[in-house]
């Protein structure tokens, strides 16, 4: 039985290899979507979940490597250990505890975690020509996140990505 504390170090200190293995993974995706080329007309607001009517999901490696990767970026670097506090750019949840509609982590309509984005944001375009593609990737890569799951004994979660980084906040 997985209790909290295991996600939460899972959370906060993921294995480096299992992050290098997804990485490799991200990159292998980078290289599939230049081939294909799909089309992005909408600028962002396919993250405004609400308004564009679609959610986000994300299993546990792809949020701790969400942390790791965004807070490579930030002066205060990667989290030290399972203690260490995450900074949100926005708000996660508005005055009456709703979450805000939208990712806290589009500012101005530009995403400002690119870096460390799970793969749900990496394959999703609104270009209605590419959809069973990037069904067919979104199935692949998933398939071998859960494997890297199993191999690195992570507890696997598949969690909407507003009560994912709730889990952060905790
Ligand atoms: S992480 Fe970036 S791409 Fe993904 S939903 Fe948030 S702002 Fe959009």
């Amino acid at each position: 039985m997985l209790t909290e504390i295991n996600l939460q170090q899972a959370l906060r200190a993921p294995p480096a290899r299992a992050l290098e293995k997804l990485g490799e993974l991200y990159a292998q995706l980078d290289r599939d979507i230049a081939i294909r080329q799909p089309i992005c007309n909408t600028s962002g607001r396919c993250c405004k979940f609400e308004i564009w009517g679609h959610r986000l999901y994300v299993s546990t490696l792809e949020l701790a490597a969400f942390v790791h990767f965004t807070q490579l970026d930030q002066p205060s670097g990667p989290p030290a250990d399972a203690n260490t506090a995450i900074t949100f750019p926005l708000p996660l949840y508005q005055e009456d505890r709703q979450f805000i509609p939208g990712c806290p982590w589009q500012i101005d309509g530009l995403c400002t975690a690119r870096s460390g984005r799970p793969l749900g944001c990496r394959i999703y375009f609104c270009d209605t020509t590419a959809e069973s593609w990037q069904q067919e990737r979104y199935e692949y890569y998933h398939k071998q996140i859960t494997a890297l799951h199993e191999a690195f004994e992570i507890p696997y979660r598949y969690m909407e990505w507003r009560q994912a980084l709730a889990l952060l906040a905790l």
